[in-house]
């Protein structure tokens, strides 16, 4: 079975949603579109309040080279454009639209515009490329990378391996695998358009082998493809990281410095991959996405495609309300994740799972001093030494960080995780890789 070294195995979670279908949520209430919700430089706004928007209309547009078009997901009037907060906690240009209920949708877009599964292949590479910018599609698996400047790197036609991750690592969280499953033939639709997009690439299709029902009805809808195939992972994390899904599929590195694409190798989370079918073929630009809402405050645990621009509160205590004030609330995973201070923020592409649990574990641990033991450099899937970088960032050693590679630090979260003095290990290299990377930036330009 393809893996990598390093890694761990934690309370897996998923068996509290992985068998709930995908519930649609109907937009509620005022709908708030953030100006960065992609890696890259933040849109530009291009409505003005009192504007008329239409459903799927581009309200913002890319300002730069990695930067992605932001759609509204309702038809209504932009009544605001204000800073915001967002689940980061970060503030940024807003545009509030205030929600007409009608549906209108732009002319580009909607289902009455839908094509067949097979008039797509009259299309050129660019053509599909125009599509998914249009669509304001970007990686669904976390980093929320412009998808359109994905497709197309400059040495595509020696782009020989696409890998599709579905290893969807994290605990608790089965959006992913829900999309496997409701949605494979959109899935496999899917890979043929990016076979169009990369001609000489194979498309491997990665799933951990703790999901045997996606495994198999994957492999039973590709047994006659001669470029697209399943490939089983053992279920470890992180191994759905792109760095760590590279290596165990094709034994290739790419560290922080270097792009998937120098080593040839593409990959697409499969939320990602279903978004461009659904652009190219069903004509439905990313409006919305499926998230996982998990832990024991909630209700209703379940999967949910959520339109963007909704307010996580609305959504809580309209669809998936809690049943006790959560202790701790978390965006994302629970070894990657961030803890959530404040719900009054919108849904958006980069949302991840949302969890909810009456109980703080962390609150039981106390902190103690490093026994050396080492299970942290055992773990990390980098080969780092966690535990010498631990020291650096306590007395802000920056060149010694660097010198140990710190930056090269996934933030993964496994050496934390493992750490039996309960040492704040990820915390710390998150803050000392902004200050490191900032300290020698500063340093080359001689300040
Ligand atoms: S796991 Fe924790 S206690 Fe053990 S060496 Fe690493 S930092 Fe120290
Ligand atoms: S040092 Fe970084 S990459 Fe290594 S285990 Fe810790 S968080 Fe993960």
């Amino acid at each position: 079975m393809y893996t990598f070294r390093g890694g761990v195995h934690p309370f897996e979670g998923k068996d509290i949603t992985e068998d709930k279908a995908v519930i649609n949520v109907s937009p509620k209430g005022e709908m708030v579109f953030a100006v960065d919700q992609h890696i890259g430089a933040p849109a530009t706004v291009c409505v003005n309040v009192g504007d008329v928007v239409k459903k799927g209309q581009i309200i913002a547009e890319p300002s730069g080279f990695i930067s992605a078009n932001i759609l509204s997901s309702v038809s209504g009037k932009v009544k605001s454009i204000e800073d915001r907060f967002s689940i980061q906690g970060t503030k940024s240009t807003c545009i509030v639209i205030e929600n007409d209920n009608l549906d209108t949708w732009d002319e580009k877009w909607g289902p009455d515009k839908a094509i067949s599964d097979d008039a797509w292949k009259e299309y050129t590479r660019d053509k599909i490329i125009e599509i998914v910018k249009d669509a304001g599609i970007v990686g669904l698996g976390g980093a929320a990378f412009p998808t359109h400047i994905k497709l197309n790197p400059k040495n595509f036609e020696e782009i020989d391996t696409v890998l599709i991750n579905g290893a969807e690592c994290e605990p608790y969280l089965t959006s992913d695998y829900r999309d496997m499953i409701e949605s494979k033939d959109s899935l496999i639709c899917g890979c043929k358009i990016l076979q169009k997009v990369f001609p000489n690439a194979v498309i491997k299709i990665c799933i951990e082998d703790n999901k045997p029902s996606a495994i198999k009805s994957l492999a039973e809808l590709t047994a006659n493809e001669e470029k697209i195939s399943i490939v089983t992972l053992k279920t470890k994390y992180p191994q759905g990281g792109e760095r760590q899904l590279i290596y165990a599929v094709t034994k290739r590195k790419v560290n922080s410095k270097k792009l998937p694409s120098e080593v040839n190798v593409i990959v697409d989370n499969v939320g990602t991959v279903v978004a461009i079918y659904d652009a190219v073929v069903r004509r439905i630009p990313l409006l919305g996405r499926v998230i996982t809402c998990s832990g024991d405050a909630f209700l209703k645990p379940g999967n949910y495609y959520v339109p963007c621009g909704m307010n996580y509160l609305t959504f809580i205590n309209e669809t998936c309300p809690f049943i006790a004030t959560p202790k701790k609330i978390i965006n994302g995973g629970t070894m990657m994740g961030t803890a959530v201070a404040d719900l009054d923020v919108p849904f958006s592409k980069k949302s991840n799972a949302l969890l909810a649990f009456i109980e703080d574990d962390e609150d039981i641990y106390e902190t103690t001093p490093c026994i050396n033991c080492k299970r942290c450099m055992d773990v990390c899937p980098i080969n780092l030494m966690p535990m010498s970088m631990m020291k650096c960032a306590l007395s802000l050693q920056y060149e010694e960080y660097n010198r140990l590679n710190g930056l090269e630090c996934i933030e993964c979260g496994c050496c934390t995780y493992v750490c039996p003095a309960k040492r704040p290990l990820t915390q710390n290299f998150k803050m000392m890789k902004k200050k490191t990377s900032e300290y020698l930036k500063a340093k080359e330009a001689g300040k």
